[in-house]
């Protein structure tokens, strides 16, 4: 018995038909509206698409869910756009939790400070007498005030630790920025998040990407913290997210790591939707603060950025974790962080053999030429952060006047990758960017903000047509995820992961696709979010 009908719509990627038809939680026919007349019986549910769009499920291949869900119960600054709005929203935490030690949250942006850099001096005339802690949205820096860099111990004869940078005042006392690795010495002190709280984070998450259509997302870092809160989520059966998740390797921990990713890989093999078969590798940091690895140095300076490992070791780390059929998942800015990372699979491949591995290198926001065709010959995933490549005050005031005009004209090529041959898949990087797709579908096709439409493209020839980008989101992202055999695409046999958005998105007269909304995401025929307008 057929247990739905969606009718009378566009079906994503069968121009053909019109009408899927869903049972036992798969597809099981797609069709034309005479087709799904005959699909339907007395206890058949009838979806009239009235020519809106039915697409396969959304799969963000590069995601923080549980920092997500965590940042809405902590001090919030990802709608804070200025400096004074961010500390206004400090001072109102401060003053709402007074039974709080530290003020720890997160979600300022470096383009609300001069300079990227945002002062303890500010921090201190809002938060005195407690200690404060906030990272920034895309992660790889902190902001301190005095009394956490004092209870730190972390003063102008502090030395920066290899894998980061303590900004400096000019008397070189801590200026209350930390980038990368620094930010350690202070976020070491924070009070852990329990268990508890991660799995509340981690529902609050799915249940927020469920609304923007999503059926799967690749869990970028799941760390020793986050890890026995999936753990417990998929024993008590409440995912309805399936949730690909990658091991975080630590940096400058050595003896006893591959055993313990094994271990804890091994452990969830196969929970209901929970798989481990990722580990993740940042092979560099970000170009707006110099720490993405480049292979020329910033301009006017002789910095080129901070390789994370030693290039022999990432070649054998890479190499040790593929023998031990992993997923290797890279964190990948700079073109010599690009090309380390394909070096070091490379070199995994020499030693081990081609297997369906499927190692991916997340963001790759500069490639060099020579390195473009070395995706499609290894076989490596360009996993993608669409939202990025527009003309941000990240790209435009922070980042090109460092990198210079040549490099700066090849920055996130997407186009380029695709015509190279190169695999793409779509992450979003939340919290760093929005989690809405389709935000970040329409960035990947003008390469202009969708809050700013008229605004100068960032390189248009290397924005994508509509159906490649959301092919990209979705049969893409599930092919690094390993589920293209089960989703991706919509066609008979397949689980019913499925979104219904509001209109024709296909229809060049439909407006920007980041306008339109999501009316009803299913998960193996079952709606785990369902628009009110749909009365479902
Ligand atoms: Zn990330």
């Amino acid at each position: 018995m057929t247990e739905l009908v969606l009718t009378g719509g566009t079906v994503f990627g069968a121009a053909h038909a019109d009408s899927v038809a869903v049972r036992k939680g798969r597809i099981a026919a797609i069709g034309t509206a005479q087709d799904a007349r005959a699909w339907t019986g007395p206890g058949t549910r009838v979806l009239e698409l009235e020519g809106r769009t039915v697409l396969p499920g959304f799969q963000d291949a590069h995601l923080h869910p549980p920092s997500g869900g965590l940042a809405a119960a902590q001090c919030y600054l990802f709608d804070a756009e200025t400096r004074e709005q961010c500390l206004d929203a400090v001072a109102g935490y401060a003053a709402e939790h007074p039974e709080l030690e530290w003020i720890a949250g997160g979600g300022w942006s470096i383009d609300s400070f001069a300079g990227g850099t945002p002062s303890r001096g500010d921090l201190d005339a809002v938060v005195p007498d407690r200690p404060v802690f906030l990272d920034n949205r895309d992660g790889h820096g902190g902001w301190v005030n005095s009394r956490a860099l004092e209870l730190a111990g972390v003063t102008a004869a502090t030395p920066d630790p290899p894998d980061g940078r303590i900004e400096r005042e000019p008397s070189g006392e801590p200026q209350g920025t930390l980038h990368e690795g620094a930010m350690e010495l202070v976020a070491r002190l924070l009070p852990p998040t329990t268990q508890t709280e991660w799995e509340e984070a981690v529902l609050r998450a799915q249940a927020e990407l469920h609304a923007l259509g999503i059926t799967a997302w690749q869990d970028a870092a799941v760390t020793a913290e986050t890890y026995p809160a999936y753990l417990a989520l998929a024993e008590r059966g409440v995912l309805t997210m399936r949730m690909e998740g990658n091991l975080l390797w630590e940096r400058g921990r050595q003896n006893g790591q591959l055993e313990e990713l094994v271990d804890r890989r091994d452990a969830a093999a196969a929970l209901g939707r929970l798989r481990l078969r990722g580990a993740k590798i940042f092979v560099d940091g970000v170009l707006e603060n110099f720490t993405g690895a480049v292979l020329e140095p910033y301009v006017g300076t002789d910095n080129a950025g901070l390789s994370m490992h030693d290039p022999d070791e990432l070649a054998r780390m890479v190499t040790a974790l593929d023998s031990h059929g992993f997923q290797v998942h890279m964190h990948t800015i700079g073109d010599r962080a690009v090309r380390e990372a394909l070096d070091a699979l490379e070199a995994a491949r020499r030693a081990n053999g081609a297997r369906d591995a499927r190692h991916h290198l997340a963001h790759v926001q500069l490639v060099h030429p020579d390195d473009l065709p070395r995706f499609a010959e290894l076989g490596v995933a360009a996993n993608v952060s669409p939202y990025w490549a527009c003309r941000s005050d990240y790209v435009t005031v922070l980042t090109e006047p460092f990198i210079g005009p040549e490099r700066s004209a090849r920055m996130y090529p997407f186009g380029t990758l695709h015509r190279a041959g190169a695999r793409l898949a779509f992450g979003s990087d939340w919290t760093v960017s929005t989690p809405n797709p389709l935000l970040e579908v329409e960035v990947a096709v003008t390469r202009a903000p969708p809050d700013d439409r008229g605004a100068e493209p960032l390189l248009p020839e290397e924005g994508l047509d509509l159906q490649t980008a959301l092919a990209a989101f979705t049969a893409g992202s599930a092919w690094v995820n390993f589920l293209d055999d089960e989703t991706g695409t919509i066609e008979p046999g397949k689980l019913a992961d499925l979104a219904v958005l509001d209109r024709d998105v296909l229809d060049q007269g439909a407006g920007p696709i980041g306008d339109a909304k999501v009316l009803l995401t299913l998960a193996e025929g079952e709606a785990v979010y369902a628009a009110s307008e749909l009365g479902w």
